[in-house]
């Protein structure tokens, strides 16, 4: 899904929005280029016997606000642009929070799902054997993405400590709560996203019985989001995975097509009562179909680049909850605008999670163990305060919340370059 342009599109969207925030030129060039960026091959010993070779990345995109952070995804589409584009989001999206942290990414260009346990293993350790001087607790803190999860970064974590000789579970975020993760770290995307719908559905005055949701991805930011927004009253009528999705006027039970999903790989539209699942009525609909369905809230939560110029003639939601990164390029911002519909940027509406890792990290430097309930307010108050603070300053200043939310990350990031010293200081009479 990402294309070549995924970066450029990324650059585009903060060449204009830097405009719009009145930044600095000289701060502005310093957001277009990348801080360091590692190519590596990683050659991996498979079950047959023979050696394949595997494309890795990882790019440090900004550290004026603290070590870089960023999650490492394993997809058969990874490549540098689309690292340097997340890792460049993901600089956005810290500053946005006002977590202490620049922007990071990585990725492996592999299907992981054709891999064995003991192959994803080898291929997890290799990847930190080769980056583990360019990572880092107080460097570059790496977490989950797109078809890694808990149990890879535990592996990540391990092989680090065997390297570095030393025991550091602030090296890596997202990892099981047994090796040092943080509870209330696996829905935490998903649950930042829901806060995040919340306080839409709160300003715009509608009520939550009466939304109709549609989301695209049902993996770990997906599947939490609907789960959370059901309980919350809503109704999800759609879902999909890279298979394709299913559509029902009247809703699906979440944790049925969870369950299902679990155990069959695939997406059914079924309702479990205990053991016993029997197939609700509904229809099969493309990825494509799903995106222009006419619901209250649009969630893509799968891949960059889904909403093109191509495409956002045909979106008809009211509101979109950008949980995947870059769901939408910029290129079709203006026409989202022109329909009216709301959006709620990836840096601010999938926040959750690097908010969370944030939490795990604070915890492992210093040694505690917080309670979910504790995780679970401190995130829904950052959560509430930072979409309050957006939200505020697209009232005050006639802007997307796109826009607002770029505009808070720049002006921040702007501060503490100026801190450093621009022209304006350093020049001479
Ligand atoms: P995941 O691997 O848990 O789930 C991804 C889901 O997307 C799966 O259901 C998969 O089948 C589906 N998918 C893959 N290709 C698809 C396609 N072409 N069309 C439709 N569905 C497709 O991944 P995740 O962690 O839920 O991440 C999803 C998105 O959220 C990504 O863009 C990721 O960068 C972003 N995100 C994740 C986190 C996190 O903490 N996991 C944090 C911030 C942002």
């Amino acid at each position: 899904m990402a294309t070549a342009s995924t970066f450029q599109d990324a650059l585009e969207r903060i060449k204009s929005l830097a405009e719009l925030a009145n930044i600095d030129h000289e701060i502005i060039e310093g957001l277009l280029h990348p801080k360091e960026i590692m190519m590596v091959s990683l050659p991996v010993r498979m079950d047959d016997g023979s050696q394949k070779y595997f494309s890795g990345y990882r790019c440090r995109y900004n550290s004026i606000l603290g070590p870089t952070k960023g999650g490492v995804r394993f997809h058969p589409n990874v490549n540098e642009d689309e690292v340097k584009a997340l890792a460049l989001w993901m600089t956005i999206k810290c500053a946005v929070m006002g977590i202490p942290f620049g922007g990071a990414k990585g990725g492996i260009t592999v299907n992981p799902k054709e891999l064995s346990p003991m192959e994803l293993e080898r291929l997890s350790r290799i990847y930190i054997r080769v980056l583990a001087d360019f990572i880092g607790p107080r460097r570059d803190i790496p977490a989950p993405d797109v078809y890694t999860n808990s149990r890879i970064m535990g592996w990540m974590m391990a092989e680090y400590d065997a390297i570095k000789r030393t025991h550091s579970p602030d090296v890596i975020t997202g990892k099981p709560i047994e090796l040092g993760g943080s509870l209330g770290r696996d829905d935490a995307t998903g649950r930042g996203a829901y806060l995040c719908a919340l306080e839409l559905i709160h300003k715009m005055g509608w009520q939550p019985t009466e939304m109709s949701i549609a989301v695209q991805g049902f993996g770990n930011g997906g599947y939490h989001v609907a789960r959370l927004l059901q309980q919350a009253g809503c109704k999800i009528v759609a879902v999909s995975d890279s298979q394709g999705g299913i559509y029902a006027e009247k809703g699906f039970d979440v944790e049925s097509l969870w369950q299902e999903k679990q155990q069959s790989k695939q997406i059914k539209g079924v309702y479990c009562n205990g053991s016993v699942c029997e197939i609700v009525e509904h229809k099969n609909i493309s990825n494509e179909e799903l995106l222009a369905l006419d619901v209250d809230i649009l969630i893509p939560a799968a891949l960059e680049g889904v909403i093109t110029k191509k495409n956002a003639h045909n979106i008809r939601a009211k509101s979109i909850i950008e949980i995947a990164n870059g769901p939408i390029l910029s290129e079709a911002d203006a026409i989202m605008s022109k329909k009216g519909i709301k959006v709620v940027p990836d840096v601010l509406a999938n926040a959750g999670g690097v908010t969370v890792s944030y939490f795990e990290w604070v915890q492992n430097r210093s040694g505690q163990s917080w309670t979910l309930e504790d995780v679970h307010q401190k995130l829904k108050q950052k959560m509430a305060a930072t979409f309050e603070q957006v939200w505020e300053l697209a009232e005050s200043e006639q802007r997307t919340l796109r826009e607002a939310a770029y505009v808070k990350a720049l002006r921040k990031i702007s501060s503490a370059v100026e801190a450093h010293g621009t022209r304006d200081y350093f020049q001479h009479d």
